[in-house]
């Protein structure tokens, strides 16, 4: 039996784990199956606090592995396939068969970006092409970059790269955009922002080592190829919840619909992009796994 069960290890499940073994408990992280989460597919990270230098992503998420186990984590590379969080004791299923049984579960299972399932995408993926402006836009200093889509996120990139890039193209599949008005105002007033109306990108150029280009279909069919430097993708994210759609009351887009970090259930807490679609950031789901471990101690006192 354990404390503290974590499910996710990104930087909320580390965090959320260190804070809850350094208080006394017995805890188990699942890393499901991408350890480390989302910092394992970005570059380096200059906006973390605590490093002096750059750090890459996969550096980073060691540090945190690492910091864990000294502290006495117990980390389980395992993937939880189904939850039942309607008993108590809870206990959790991971693809090994393996049943944990907990008094208390920290949800930190992140969110994926959508990605466009391009090929060249995959193969330039951190040599050009992202989804996160704010992690990778200080790398194309006075270069030719695109955003792909037309929702908040894209235009918000689009308006945070213009900080950087010399020229910002906002390539979107329709003739309206979805983002809101105010945010469509500013990208429309940006005289660095161009957006590319009705076009889908077919492909991601490069030279085999970087992109240099993209090539745009238009919806009237013609082809067209567009020169650049970075890619941004910004198509959404959806958050890794759907383990837990019968258990915890999630949001219309699929977020766990949180109170500080507790969840629709007593005993289960949530930290990090798998309740959180707005900011999204590392240190952001850090300090969330913070709280979520010091809310499931007041939780496991309590008991
Ligand atoms: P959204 O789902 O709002 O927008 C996704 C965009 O990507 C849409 O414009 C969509 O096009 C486009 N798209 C989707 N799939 C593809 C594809 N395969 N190829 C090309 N384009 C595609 O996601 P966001 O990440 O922008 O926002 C998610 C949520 O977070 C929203 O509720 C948003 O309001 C919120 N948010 C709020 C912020 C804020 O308040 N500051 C900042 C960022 C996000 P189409 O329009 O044609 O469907």
């Amino acid at each position: 039996m354990l404390d503290v069960l974590v499910i996710g290890g990104g930087p909320a499940g580390y965090t959320s784990a260190i804070y809850a073994a350094r208080a006394g408990y017995k805890v188990k992280l699942i890393t499901g199956n991408q350890d480390g989460g989302q910092l394992t597919i970005t570059s380096m990270i200059e906006n973390y606090p605590g490093f002096a230098n750059p750090i890459s992503g996969i550096q980073l998420m060691s540090q945190m592995r690492e910091q864990s186990e000294h502290v006495g984590v117990e980390i389980i590379y395992d993937i939880i396939v189904s939850t039942n969080f309607l008993n108590y004791p809870f206990n959790c299923i991971g693809e090994s068969g393996t049943v944990y049984e907990s008094k208390s579960v920290i949800v930190a299972t992140g969110a994926n970006a959508k990605w466009l399932g391009l090929d060249s995408e995959k193969k330039y993926m951190n040599h050009g092409v992202s989804a996160c402006a704010t992690c990778d836009g200080f790398f194309f200093k006075n270069k030719i970059v695109a955003v792909i889509g037309g929702g908040n996120t894209a235009v918000e990139e689009a308006i945070y790269l213009t900080n950087f890039a010399s020229k910002v193209f906002l390539i979107h599949r329709r003739d309206k955009l979805r983002a809101e008005k105010f945010m469509q105002q500013r990208l429309f007033n940006s005289p660095k922002i161009e957006v590319l109306w009705n076009s889908i990108v077919t492909e991601i150029l490069g030279d085999g080592s970087k992109v240099n280009g993209l090539m745009l279909k238009k919806d009237e069919g013609q082809c067209k190829k567009l020169s650049l430097d970075g890619v941004f993708v910004a198509i959404g994210h959806a958050p890794a919840t759907k383990i837990f759609e019968n258990q915890l009351k999630l949001d219309e887009q699929g977020y766990i619909i949180v109170d500080g970090t507790k969840t629709s259930v007593d005993g289960i807490f949530a930290a990090g992009d798998v309740c959180d679609s707005i900011y999204r950031q590392a240190i952001v789901s850090a300090g969330q796994g913070c709280k979520a471990a010091i809310d499931a101690d007041k939780f496991l006192s309590r008991l």
